[in-house]
């Protein structure tokens, strides 16, 4: 069986299933809660971008992810 724990806050994930029980972003996974604190955070800095860019989307994903699993939490 399959051994996937999350990248930010190290929980191990049970029952692991892609796009169900964890996620992939910019290569790391992530487990449900952390995913559903990272679109927050995501949601609400979308909305304030101007002008607004997938590139600038995919790093900033990247870089709260990156500054999420320093911290070992979003
Ligand atoms: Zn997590």
């Amino acid at each position: 069986m399959q051994n996937v724990s999350c990248d930010i806050c190290k929980k191990k994930v049970d029952n692991p299933m892609t796009g169900r029980s964890f996620f992939y972003y910019a290569e790391h996974s992530v487990c449900e809660s952390c995913k559903d604190n990272l679109e927050l955070q995501v949601k609400s800095a979308v909305r304030t971008k101007d002008p607004y860019s997938f590139d600038w989307y995919s790093k900033f994903i990247g870089d709260s992810i990156t500054k999420a699993i320093q911290k070992g939490k979003i």
